[in-house]
């Protein structure tokens, strides 16, 4: 009884939560400096201070110029608005029509791509990528064409956490003259955001994963990118996006960036030794099971399972039952479950991408967690093997 009655948080990649520091540093910008940045009054400028400042600190993480930023609605906006965005401007330019990304992308992008290319008639090239989730920028080289005008690859997946190399395929896409795009939202606040480093053009990034509030997000675009507004009105965010600023998100979102760089060693250290106790307790107590993503090049808190004849919605019924909150890469569309596109894509076949789980860590996670979940996972998926027609069969 008092087992069921734990709560264990193993879903990051998910959402975080908001840290108390976040949250104290947002309040005042509701009640207090309210203000409207655009206006010209005393009220007014304390808001526009405050969005200034928060540019300027996320510059500073990210290496880049203030007027670089342009904050947004979430991570979706970001990737939405750099793809449409440069898609559209450099067609206008003469530039080209086709656009490289790759099938492991998060939805945001690769729902985006797929609708540039089957409404707006922009020609689409989805890179092979290998059984670990990997894209090699050899691959990367050798689909570029005379017209390619935008190439987007993701710093960090979000299911099987693999790292991409992403300032090697930068260099490539830089020697072409090419835009280059990445979805960062996974790497925010634990992996190097330097935009030079990494090569990048444009950068997606979204707060609520580095424990900042939902509902607010950046997209870094290098100057000289070209880059049309999808959200015309204002003369907001140097005209590349309309809307009176959510200042106190924005200001969220900046603290929780800093906080989240600034003690990224000793959490990202902490969180991986748990990651790497977590992996190998499941791989030893549970027969017939496969880590998913790359073993060494992958996100300090991701450890993502196939576990075969069962499926992953079932573990996560009886997780939760458990108290412990995870996740599997299957999505539920129209009352279907339908696999994983990023296990499909890396070769994982159908009825096995059905049995995937993602357990991703954080910073409130203990040693005692972990012990928790290696105790009651292992009796849940024997339960459920007992009842699995396909372990039957085997
Ligand atoms: N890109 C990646 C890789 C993500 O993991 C997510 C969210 O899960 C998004 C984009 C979308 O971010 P948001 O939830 O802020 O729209």
């Amino acid at each position: 009884m008092a087992e069921a009655q734990r709560a264990i948080y193993m879903d990051h990649a998910a959402t975080t939560p908001v840290d108390r520091r976040v949250l104290q540093a947002m309040l005042p910008y509701w009640t207090e400096h309210y203000g409207n940045p655009s206006a010209v009054y005393r009220l007014a400028r304390e808001a526009a201070q405050a969005l200034q400042q928060a540019r300027g600190t996320v510059a500073s993480v990210l290496g880049c110029k203030p007027r670089e930023i342009i904050f947004t609605s979430c991570g979706s906006e970001s990737d939405n608005l750099a793809l449409r965005g440069v898609a559209f401007a450099q067609r206008a330019r003469g530039k080209g029509n086709h656009i490289i990304t790759t099938p492991i992308e998060h939805h945001a992008v690769l729902h985006t791509a797929e609708e540039l290319r089957d409404r707006f008639g922009f020609e689409l090239t989805l890179l092979p990528v290998n059984h670990y989730g990997l894209v090699n920028p050899d691959d990367v080289a050798a689909a570029i064409r005379d017209d390619t005008m935008l190439i987007s690859v993701m710093y960090a997946n979000n299911e099987v956490g693999t790292i991409e190399p992403i300032a090697e395929i930068g260099a490539i896409a830089r020697e072409r003259g090419i835009p280059f795009h990445t979805d960062g939202v996974q790497a925010g606040g634990v992996l190097p955001l330097d935009v030079d480093d990494l090569k990048v053009d444009l950068l997606s990034l979204s707060a609520h994963k580095f424990y900042g509030p939902k509902g607010v997000g950046l997209l870094y675009a290098r100057d000289g990118v070209p880059l049309w507004p999808m959200q015309t009105g204002g003369r907001h965010e140097r005209r590349r996006r309309a809307g009176t600023e959510n200042v106190p998100y924005i200001v969220g979102l900046a603290t929780a960036l800093k906080l989240a760089c600034e003690e990224v060693e000793q959490t990202s250290h902490r969180i991986a030794n748990l990651r790497d106790r977590l992996i190998a307790g499941v791989l030893d107590r549970i027969p017939d099971v496969h880590l998913n993503g790359h073993p060494i090049e992958r996100l300090p808190n991701n450890a993502n399972f196939t576990f075969k004849y069962i499926e992953g919605e079932a573990v996560l019924i009886q997780l939760d039952l458990m108290g412990v909150a995870a996740s599997s890469g299957s999505a539920c569309s129209t009352g279907a479950v339908e696999p994983s596109h990023v296990l499909r894509a890396m070769g994982v076949p159908p009825e096995e991408a059905f049995g995937s789980l993602r357990l991703t860590l954080g910073r409130e996670n203990t040693e005692e967690d972990v012990d928790y979940v290696l105790k009651v996972l292992p009796p849940i998926v024997e339960r459920l093997r007992a009842i699995s027609p396909l372990y039957q069969e085997s």
